[in-house]
């Protein structure tokens, strides 16, 4: 057989974490023919051979948690997750999907998601669109997102919802599990994620341990309340029986930091009771969301639109802005504006929110409240909240998996977005596996290799092996390094050789080939 690609005199970490080995593949039709140990096989022959010597070949990074499916219709090249080695990126996290989608609420599903196209309804249609039209550079799989599903069923009400909307939001759900909806996920800081109880949660999460999908949930609080939140999440498992992933687990504020120590003993003490409990994480200080979240959530009763009609009445201003500064703590100063699409605010770009009210001659919830006014859900901020111990301490738990939390953008992307989205995997194996020295490459690999590939049930990726698809990485792990900072995020990783997504090369040496080879999974 003429293969089409040989890679040979590779160190292949193969994502299980057993010990990296000298190898070899080689590629047919999109998937891994055949690997060996040592020297390559006598009489192989292929279109094209790389001698990989001094690099290390893995499996191509799977993003467990990210928002790519927010962006990657303006950049469907998905620059930012290729160019550091996320061949899978898994979206619909945080109780943010696109679908399912009631056209009634299409505008009040726009202001919370963002602009897309909302050309379907249900999350198969929704699938089917990704795969015709987006056909994004790397493979793409989705979980089906509390938000959407509410929105669908009852907009931005903030109360418990009717037996008939109940009802309503089971069948949404089961339906798009049935469809390929990877998990069923929650993000409950946010409207209309908040407005929902914990028997509400507990009802949806056993439709979804029905269908065999995990619950995976930003928790209700990350920071002074985390102890009230992650018992929360637990015992929504626990009385479901639904399997739980922890998204992003951090704890922001300096009066919580340390405490991971406490959070993971919670987790271990839950899976000692058969709770099957996972968490994902990105590594990094800084956390990343909506600048509108400094808002409180009861003044989005009724969607944004709401929201900043809301906020012209003078006496809901006043309570408004004096939640803000309590919620704060503050902490202005560590909560920088990463983009925003109005003209006026660009200037604010990359500046904290105490140098924008400096600039703006407002105290400084006044000043974010503006930008908020002008740019409702399209302003994002990058918030410095936690500490190193914490991050390293989360990152060598066994059940954390790495994910970036990031989107897909392009490295001409307008703002200073969080640099997770451009160099998560590479800071892992770079700054906190190299440099650091947490754990063995290996165990690094299988973090963001097999161990995602398990949790999403996975049978033909994140493991060199035989018959898998090809999706690998090869690089230098001795310079592997994420160059994307905050002041400077958007632009490739260094020490990462090749991308191949589905055996198509669509990364080199830190350039994008152009390639669009993914395919949607669906469960
Ligand atoms: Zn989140």
């Amino acid at each position: 057989m003429i293969y089409d690609l040989i890679i040979k005199n590779a160190n292949i970490v193969d994502g299980s974490e057993a010990p990296a080995f000298a190898g070899g593949l080689a590629v047919k039709d999109g998937k891994i023919a055949t690997l060996w140990h040592g020297e390559m096989p006598e009489d192989m022959q292929a279109a094209e051979t790389l001698d990989a010597k001094g690099l290390t070949l893995s499996p191509g990074f799977i993003d467990i948690h990210c928002h790519s499916d927010e962006t990657f219709y303006n950049y469907p090249t998905v620059d930012s997750k290729i160019l550091q080695g996320v061949t899978t990126d898994v979206g619909g996290n945080c109780g943010i999907s696109l679908a399912p989608l009631k056209q009634k609420n299409k505008e009040l599903l726009r202001s919370y998601v963002g602009d897309a196209p909302y050309a379907w309804e249900s999350f198969g249609e929704f699938l089917d669109y990704v795969e015709k039209e987006v056909r994004p550079s790397n493979n793409f799989t989705c979980g089906v997102g509390h938000g959407a599903i509410r929105i669908a069923a009852m907009g931005f009400e903030p109360r418990q919802a009717t037996a008939a909307e109940m009802a309503d939001m089971k069948a949404m759900l089961a339906s798009s599990l049935d469809e390929g909806a990877a998990f069923f996920s929650s993000g409950l800081i946010y409207a209309p994620g908040c407005y929902a109880d914990e028997a509400e949660l507990t009802e949806l999460s056993k439709v979804a341990a029905a269908k065999g999908a995990f619950y995976a949930t930003h928790m209700r609080n990350e920071n002074l309340h985390i102890f009230d939140a992650l018992p929360e999440a637990i015992r929504i498992a626990e009385n479901s029986g639904a399997s739980l992933q922890i998204s992003h687990h951090k704890l922001i504020r300096r009066e919580m930091w340390g405490r991971s120590t406490e959070t993971l003993q919670l987790i271990e003490d839950a899976r000692a009771r058969g709770v099957d409990a996972w968490a994902d994480q990105y590594p990094y200080i800084a956390s990343s969301t909506y600048y509108a979240s400094n808002l409180p959530n009861w003044a989005y009763e009724g969607g944004v639109a709401a929201l900043i009609e809301r906020i012209k009445d003078p006496v809901t201003r006043r309570k408004i802005l004096d939640d803000m500064e309590a919620a704060c703590g503050g902490r202005w100063g560590d909560i920088f504006l990463g983009f925003a699409p109005a003209e006026e605010d660009k200037k604010y770009i990359g500046k904290s929110t105490e140098e924008i009210a400096d600039m703006m001659g407002l105290p400084c919830a006044e000043a974010a409240l503006s930008i908020v006014e002008r740019n409702g859900n399209d302003a994002s901020e990058v918030n410095f909240g936690m500490c190193e111990e914490d991050v390293e301490r989360i990152m060598q738990a066994p059940f954390v998996m790495t994910g970036s939390d990031g989107w897909a953008y392009g490295l001409d992307y307008p703002g200073k977005p969080h640099p997770r989205s451009y160099g998560a995997f590479p800071r892992v194996l770079g700054h906190y596996c190299r440099e650091r020295g947490l754990f063995p490459l290996e165990t690094a690999v299988y973090k963001m290799t097999g161990l995602p590939a398990k949790r999403l049930g996975f049978t033909d990726r994140g493991l060199l092996k035989e018959g898998n698809w090809a999706d690998l990485c090869l690089f230098d792990p001795a310079t592997i390094k994420d160059d994307p900072t905050y002041l400077d995020p958007c632009k490739p990783c260094s020490g990462l050789a090749r991308v191949y997504v589905n055996g198509v090369l669509t990364a080199k040496d830190g350039k994008h080939t152009g390639a669009r080879s993914g395919q949607v999974i669906r469960r």
